[in-house]
């Protein structure tokens, strides 16, 4: 076990020596990083994709690309994002000034998981060093080597000893880090890794951000655009092999297209080049665990009636990929993540069918909307119990950094990326400035016969519908008695 009591004093130090750094010196830090990252590509690409089985250009799309566009995004927009910003009054607070301000947490553990072990670590990790704090990262003990290459970045970008410590090991060590009360946990990871954090991390009261598992549906109507949502489907379904939180796990198609879209998904699965070769399109599952459960999965859905389109064709990890039609709600492949290469087709009648289906799940990461009728597609998320949603594509909305991103229901809770990113390493200080020279203020005691008229009349010109003569004679009944405060 590393020794996490010396790992908190050192980021504790870095803390307190970090926030004398102005928001400037922290950008310039974040733009030496993203030097660092362009410089180092071919290491970095080929260590994920050994660690993690996914092919370099998946390493590109999913890790490099969306960390990079939230590094620069923050060079340009964090000092803006992070000045205290002026806030309205209202009459009650005649003669205030109002603003809020921002100011770093001190010491936030990023909790990370395997599957895109450096977008998931990185962004926060930029994220929480911008708002001012120390950063203490647990990669996944299934991609060590990915922490450390993270830690050699940071290092190469020259960032002050001990601001980012990189603490390798698994869920104990996940453990101890989160009983030496950091002041955030930012988390990704699974549903029931989340249960057991936010629990643990209530002993302490200290805040968490979960950001957990999905199952993300893609609606299709009749009049979309056939020929992109085909692709988009396959795309969506079987990169990284399936193992995204925003991989498109139900498919729901309009009844009219439905033969006729499956049969084109079905000729188009058939094409992809499923290996570990550079041109592949997707690789093997990270481990045997994951193909127990898809198995399951499988097997219960077969049990209850679904119909295999494709072969169950698996070398080793490899899995190709499974296509299945006829299968329902009932089965636990439409309601619990599979994160593995099936796609299960479902057909759905009309546009309340299609939203009932997609919101009969207990997560709600991304979406997936897909009509020629932009105005029907909009209609159709706005009805979605989903955190994320996309109009005629799949899975790259998450990566716009201006978009905050995060899930809801049991996907978790909190926002990152965009504004809500950096503050939420922040503590928000809401500030109120009196700028009256009053001796008393008119809530202030005594509380006399005369204060509670006075109040009263308050009530009636503020919240009431009264006859505007009504309210000038409390107004200047009010007036002679703010006078006696004076
Ligand atoms: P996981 O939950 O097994 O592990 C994630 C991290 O949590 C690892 O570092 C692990 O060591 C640590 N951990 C596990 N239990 C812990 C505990 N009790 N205390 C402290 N740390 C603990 O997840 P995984 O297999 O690495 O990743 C896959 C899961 O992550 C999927 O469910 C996927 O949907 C989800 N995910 C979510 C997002 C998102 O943005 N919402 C993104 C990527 C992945």
């Amino acid at each position: 076990m590393p020794k996490i009591e010396q790992t908190f004093t050192k980021a504790r130090a870095a803390f307190t020596h970090g926030k004398k750094k102005s928001i400037s010196e922290r950008v310039a830090y974040m733009s030496a990083l993203r030097k660092v990252i362009v410089k180092n590509l071919d290491t970095i690409v080929t260590c994920i994709s050994k660690s993690t089985g996914k092919v370099g250009m998946e390493a590109i799309n999913s890790d490099i690309l969306p960390t990079l566009e939230v590094i620069k995004y923050y060079e340009k927009y964090a000092s803006h994002i992070l000045k205290p910003k002026k806030k309205k009054t209202s009459f009650l607070f005649y003669n205030h000034d109002a603003y809020v301000e921002y100011k770093p947490l001190g010491v936030v553990l990023i909790i990370a998981p395997w599957n895109c072990p450096l977008q998931l670590a990185l962004v926060p990790l930029v994220s929480a060093l911008l708002a001012g704090n120390a950063v203490i990262l647990k990669p996944s003990e299934i991609t060590p080597q990915v922490g450390d290459v993270i830690g050699a970045l940071c290092h190469e970008a020259g960032l002050p000893d001990d601001l980012v410590q990189v603490v390798l090991g698994g869920k104990d060590v996940g453990e101890a880090l989160i009983q030496a009360r950091p002041d955030k946990i930012f988390f990704t990871g699974s549903l029931g890794a989340g249960k057991n954090i936010m629990s643990a991390a209530a002993q302490n009261i200290t805040p968490v951000v979960l950001e957990l598992g999905g199952k993300a549906p893609m609606i299709v109507f009749e009049d979309a655009d056939i020929d992109r949502a085909v692709e988009a489907a396959v795309y969506g379904a079987f990169a990284h092999a399936g193992q995204l939180c925003v991989a498109i796990e139900r498919l729901y198609v309009q009844e009219s297209i439905f033969d006729r879209f499956t049969s084109r998904v079905t000729k188009r699965v058939n094409t992809l080049n499923v290996g570990t070769e550079y041109d592949c399109d997707f690789g093997p599952m990270i481990t045997h665990v994951q193909w127990d459960r898809i198995e399951e999965q499988l097997q219960d859905a077969v049990a209850k009636g679904a119909t295999l389109i494709t072969d169950i064709t698996k070398h080793g990890l490899l899995l190709y990929p499974v296509v299945l039609t006829n299968v329902n709600h009932d089965m636990k492949i439409m309601k619990e993540e599979t994160f593995g290469p099936l796609l299960p087709i479902m057909p759905f009648k009309t546009e309340e069918a299609a939203v009932a289906l997609a919101n009969d799940s207990p997560y709600g990461l991304n979406a997936s909307v897909w009509s020629r009728d932009i105005k029907k597609a909009k209609r159709v998320v706005s009805q979605l119990e989903t955190g994320n949603a996309y109009i005629n594509d799949v899975i790259k909305n998450i990566g716009n950094p201006d978009l905050p991103f995060g899930g809801v229901k049991q996907s978790g809770f909190g926002k990152y990326h965009g504004a809500e990113g950096l503050r939420t390493f922040s503590i928000e200080t809401a500030v109120m400035v009196n700028k009256n020279k009053m001796k008393r203020e008119i809530n202030w005691f005594p509380y006399t016969a005369e204060l509670l008229k006075t109040v009263r009349g308050l009530i009636n010109v503020l919240y009431a519908d009264i006859p505007l003569r009504e309210k000038i004679i409390i107004f200047l009944r009010m007036r002679s008695f703010i006078k006696t405060l004076q």
